[in-house]
């Protein structure tokens, strides 16, 4: 799938909308979910142009990936969620039911997530 540059995340990283930020280095912006389905739900994005993790672990840079890798912890730590632990969660295509096509980890925490997924 092509990256189209429209996408809100996108947006986001150009200063076209505002975020609540929560982390950013020069490849990472970390900023809350505007719509959080816990206490802590932070959004972590690279800042280069990257569909889902698909593209991004065939694409991008060692650089990029490795910051964004490291990110995690650092907006972890920040968040106050390496302790008790977290879900991390990247929703990829249309079985994988994702909404922004800009790769994306949600983190999600701050309180009991629930249990994986279950066949309904
Ligand atoms: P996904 O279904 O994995 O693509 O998730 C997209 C996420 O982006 C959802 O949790 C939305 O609530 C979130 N979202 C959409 N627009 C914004 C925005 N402008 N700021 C912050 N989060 C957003």
């Amino acid at each position: 799938m092509a990256y189209d540059d429209s996408n809100i995340f996108a947006r986001i990283i150009r200063g076209e909308i505002p975020c609540s930020t929560v982390y950013e280095d020069d490849h990472v912006l970390a900023f809350k979910d505007i719509q959080p389905q816990r206490r802590v739900h932070v959004l972590i994005i690279p800042k280069g142009h990257y569909v889902d993790m698909t593209d991004f672990s065939a694409n991008a840079s060692d650089a990029e990936i490795v910051a964004y890798t490291r990110a995690i912890s650092r907006v972890a730590e920040k968040l106050g969620v390496a302790e008790n632990g977290y879900r991390l969660i990247t929703n990829t295509g249309v079985d994988g039911h994702q909404e922004v096509p800009h790769l994306h980890f949600h983190i999600v925490g701050g309180e009991p997530v629930g249990p994986m997924l279950k066949r309904t």
